[in-house]
């Protein structure tokens, strides 16, 4: 398996437009402290490539990784579609910028997929433009996508603000795991974790690779730093570190172990913090944009 990551941070980057916090400042002041929002490039045959969630940076992220660069023809793309672990705006916008393709495929649960159509009426605003295909993302089982599958396995009931009366029983967040039917490589991508259930555990115990939710340090982070007044388990992300978080089981599991989705208040923002010692005592790592992983 050919994994690219193309982003690392939670909703708004590093740095947030609106945002002068230490961690947004420190991006401004250090290029090389900015993140883009999380995303992860699959392929799936050579030449062929799913991208996990559609952020609002897609296209600079497609810019920036050249397996994903058009040609040889004038309109010839590797981009095979994009596969969705929620409906996030931060992780769905994008699918609007893709809009110059003739056909965008959008491998989603059916939560997510009827949230976009119904709620966000994404395929009719780009109906003029493109046509939007739409394939299941199962749940107990597996789509297959070119030489890769992909199963979702549901960690939490969130739903996006603009959906927040839909019902909550649904896939609306998952971890994605996927499989190389050739290589047999196996990898989990959970940008967003709510829960931890037991399939999830069993998952992540057999992966090769596991990039994770790593949008808040510690459960308090999102008062502390005065962003909202839910902890960061209510807002839906379990934490890193204490008694919530997740490094300690994450420590004990026998792939390779990368945190994403960061946010800016995240101290993990700033590669001068301490937080960067305890995480790689525990022989985990922090995602990095332009990483190439093989599995
Ligand atoms: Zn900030």
């Amino acid at each position: 398996m050919e994994l690219r990551i193309l982003g690392t941070a939670a909703g708004g980057g590093v740095p947030q437009w609106n945002c002068a916090c230490a961690g947004c400042a420190g991006a401004r002041r250090f290029p090389e402290r900015r993140r883009r929002h999380a995303s992860l490039a699959v392929r799936a045959a050579p030449g062929r490539w799913y991208i996990v969630n559609a952020t609002p940076d897609i296209g600079e992220q497609i810019e920036a990784e050249p397996d994903l660069w058009p040609g040889p023809e004038r309109r010839a793309t590797p981009l095979a579609g994009v596969i969705l672990t929620d409906a996030e705006l931060d992780h769905t916008l994008g699918i609007a910028r893709l809009r110059e393709a003739d056909a965008v495929d959008v491998c989603a649960t059916p939560a997510v997929r009827s949230a976009l159509r119904d709620r966000l009426a994404l395929g009719h605003t780009l109906r003029p433009y493109t046509d939007l295909t739409w394939t299941d993302l199962p749940e107990g089982g597996a789509v297959r996508l070119g030489t890769i599958e992909a199963e979702g396995i549901r960690v939490s009931s969130k739903r996006p603000r603009y959906a927040a009366d839909d019902p909550p029983d649904g896939g609306w967040v998952v971890a994605l795991r996927l499989t190389d039917l050739e290589t047999g490589g196996t990898a989990v991508y959970a940008p967003a974790l709510g829960t931890w259930p037991e399939n999830l555990r069993d998952a992540v115990a057999d992966a090769a690779c596991v990039i994770i939710d790593g949008t808040f340090w510690d459960d308090q982070e999102p008062r502390t730093t005065g962003i909202s007044a839910r902890t960061a388990t209510e807002m839906g992300h379990l934490p890193i570190h204490g008694p919530e978080g997740t490094a300690e089981s994450l420590a004990k599991v026998p792939g390779r172990v990368l945190y994403t989705h960061l946010n800016n208040t995240n101290p993990l923002v700033d590669p001068g913090a301490p937080q960067h010692r305890a995480l790689a005592e525990l022989g985990l790592e922090v995602a990095q944009e332009g990483s190439v992983i093989t599995l």
